[in-house]
């Protein structure tokens, strides 16, 4: 038996494991000693690996290209050189008529690596000439990036995964480690058991509010209020740290202006948090020694996320809790590569390593390297843009790498209509979905298992993944066929191999220039920044409390609280907020064709409901029920719980029956586009 050191492809802690080979089949899994996981795995590393080599799954994974030349017939097999022949004829005809910009792409931040999301972004802009390019990180930690890119000059965590367990706080606003990170939940766990004290920030009693000093259950949409308050008890008290203040940060006289009239007294009227539970939090977070804020979705998925990431940034800049070990801000990504897809430039507004654009320089020094005259300074659009931008007749064309917007972004019944209305969808996957039905080429590729590259976990950490087994059918991997599509297109982008994608990565990217395979091979990861061939990376960012702006300071940021778009009322009065389950993964492509995660959930998620909610309504546990929006009706079984307040109920996405994306609500954050996941009104009815 042959055992192959590779990375987990499911959550973004980026646990390393062995995956054990024989005679080409997988036959298990086995942790390996990674950086993050050391020696241990969660369920989804253990038994995630099902779709490489189970027969009977893989009959239902793509392994002949597809095609259909009228939406009127059902998709055929074809051979490669017809489905490619199609797709670059029509990419160029709807490049000739309607111009580059008509093309929308997207990279991937599941199991297809880095390699692949810098040949697509780059095809996208050198080859169809649009920055229209993105990925599903627009849907989670978009908001992330945009404000801590703004206040701190990197939108990435500051820390590393290991160093959780060393704080002497955790602030874990809106974030369930336990269903979304395991590994990183055990961290937490090692914290408490160390001394560290948590707070707990959740209108939901998750696991970690279990084991919290402190749990704030704070009432939904009510975030921006809540730090505000935080950053008033602070000053209010005089626990700020003037010295950080004065000498390495900006703008704070504005800040405290805004932030004088949040006192905890008025933010309780739009929180329901105790001033006093607001004093206790913040008289930990500043008088411990090293204190970092972890966030997930629960701070993202609304429609004022950047505010609100710029507020939790803020309080590290107000108290010095940054740029030293375990003290900082870890914004914890879900996804495996999603950090990775948004440092290869899968993004509308920068190209790899994060470099804008808009700007001239940058813009010259890759059209240099690409070949080209020049490249596009026009920002994309976002994913979550394609409905308004196909419903204005701007986008003709949708190129889908490793992504199920159909079923992951929100209003799906809008986003279906739109993919309908599309002039031509080519999906490039392992396994049909829901977006797929949509499709009028369908290009199979090589999972996770089936090729190598490099992964970017959460905290900043190239890994290498490994190939363990050949490919079954006839299927290429992602960045072959793209290569094969620019070639037809008049743009000769061929490699060798995935090590001469990344080596012509990192010598365009200054941050990265010193990451080569081989130092990943020797170190294990390599977490960026990592400049030259002795840097063996970095573990924390703003050492020295230099700030990667363009002053070197931190820029300090309040603003007013703004309520959620659609706020219950006599019709629907109930919120509806997603959240996701530790069995499943996405919309459950890979782990709904695993045996054992299928065992652990079978049946379509439920709905969370209070026990009061479920009284009045005559709802008993396990029944089915109906929820409807505005925008949609489905039905799915009861789950009462304690675990949930009144008036609000929980729904996880990754279902194609109960698809809790059929009701949400498209409202985005102005800045990020990122939709309000979190909150639309919703009615409940027993069946
Ligand atoms: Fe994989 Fe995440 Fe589980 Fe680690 S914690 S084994 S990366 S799913």
């Amino acid at each position: 038996m042959e055992k192959v050191l590779t990375v987990c492809p499911y959550c973004g802690s980026g646990c390393q494991l062995y995956l054990c080979v024989e005679n080409n089949k997988v036959v298990g899994a086995e942790p390996a000693n990674g950086p993050i996981n050391e020696g241990e795995l969660c369920l989804k590393g253990h038994y995630g690996w099902d779709f490489l080599n189970d027969t009977k799954i893989l009959s239902k994974r793509l392994t002949k290209p597809m095609l259909r030349y009228s939406r009127s017939e059902p998709l055929r097999e074809v051979e490669w050189e017809e489905a490619l022949d199609y797709v670059a004829d029509r990419l160029r005809s709807i490049q000739e008529k309607y111009g580059p910009d008509a093309i929308m792409g997207t990279g991937s931040a599941r199991g297809t690596g880095n390699e692949t999301n810098y040949v697509m972004q780059k095809f996208m802009r050198a080859v169809i000439g649009t920055n229209n390019v993105d990925h599903c990180a627009r849907v989670c930690h978009g908001p992330s990036v945009a404000g801590l890119t703004t206040i701190f000059g990197s939108g990435a965590m500051s820390n590393s995964i290991p160093e959780i367990e060393d704080a002497d706080c955790l602030l874990i606003f809106g974030y369930n480690a336990a269903e979304a990170h395991p590994l990183v939940a055990k961290r937490i766990l090692r914290a408490k058991q160390k001394g560290a004290k948590i707070i707990v920030v959740d209108p939901r009693r998750t696991e970690a509010a279990r084991i919290a000093d402190l749990w704030l259950q704070l009432n939904n949409g009510s975030n921006m209020a809540l730090v505000n308050s935080f950053a008033n008890v602070i000053l209010d008290r005089g626990w700020q740290n003037d010295n950080f203040i004065n000498n390495f940060t900006e703008g704070f006289a504005v800040y405290r202006k805004i932030i004088e009239r949040y006192t905890p007294a008025y933010a309780q009227t739009i929180t329901g948090i105790a001033p006093q539970l607001v004093e206790e939090a913040m008289k930990i977070y500043t008088h411990s020694a090293n204190s970092f804020i972890l966030w997930g979705m629960g701070v993202t998925q609304f429609g004022q996320a950047v505010d609100v990431v710029k507020g939790l940034g803020s309080l590290c800049l107000l108290t010095g809790q940054i740029g030293k070990p375990s003290s900082g801000v870890g914004p914890v990504r879900g996804q495996n590569n999603v950090q990775g897809a948004c440092d290869m430039g899968a993004l509308p507004n920068v190209f790899p390593g994060y470099q804008p654009v808009t700007d001239a320089a940058n813009r010259k020094k890759f059209a240099k390297a690409w070949g080209v005259e020049d490249l596009p300074d026009k920002i994309g659009f976002t994913i979550t843009e394609v409905p308004h931008a196909v419903e204005s007749g701007k986008l003709k064309a949708f190129y889908i790498i490793g992504e199920d917007p159909a079923q992951s972004d929100p209003d799906s019944g809008r986003l279906k209509k739109s993919l309908a209305n599309l002039d031509f969808v080519v999906f490039q996957d392992i396994f049909m979905n829901k977006t797929a039905l949509h499709a009028d080429v369908i290009l199979p590729a090589t999972a996770w298992g089936e090729h190598g590259g490099v992964f970017s976990g959460a905290d900043r950490r190239f890994q290498r993944f490994r190939k363990a087994v050949d490919a079954k059918g006839d299927v290429k991997d992602d960045w072959v066929i793209i290569g094969e599509l620019a070639k037809r297109l008049g743009y000769e982008m061929h490699y060798q191999n995935t090590e001469e994608i990344w080596n012509e990565l990192i010598s365009l990217c200054p941050g990265y220039a010193g990451a080569t395979y081989e130092k990943m091979e020797r170190q294990g990861s390599v977490q960026w920044p990592c400049r030259t061939p002795e840097d063996p990376g970095t573990p924390y960012l703003f050492k020295n409390n230099i700030f990667q702006t363009t002053s070197k300071k931190g820029i300090f940021f309040a603003t007013e609280w703004r309520p959620p778009a659609e706020v219950p009322d006599a019709e629907y009065p109930t919120v509806l907020c997603t959240v996701r389950e530790v069995g499943h993964y996405s919309s459950r492509t890979m782990t709904g064709n695993c045996w054992a995660l299928t065992k652990l959930a079978d049946e379509p998620g439920y709905v969370q409901i209070s026990v009061e909610d479920a009284n009045l309504l005559g709802i008993e546990d396990e029944e089915l029920m109906r929820v409807s929006s505005r925008r949609g009706s489905v039905m799915s079984r009861a789950k009462v719980t304690e675990r949930v307040k009144p008036g609000t109920v929980y729904m996880t996405y990754q279902w194609w029956i109960g698809a809790c994306n059929e009701l949400t609500i498209d409202n985005l954050d102005p800045i990020s586009k990122t939709p309000e996941y979190k909150y639309c009104a919703v009615k409940l009815e027993a069946i």
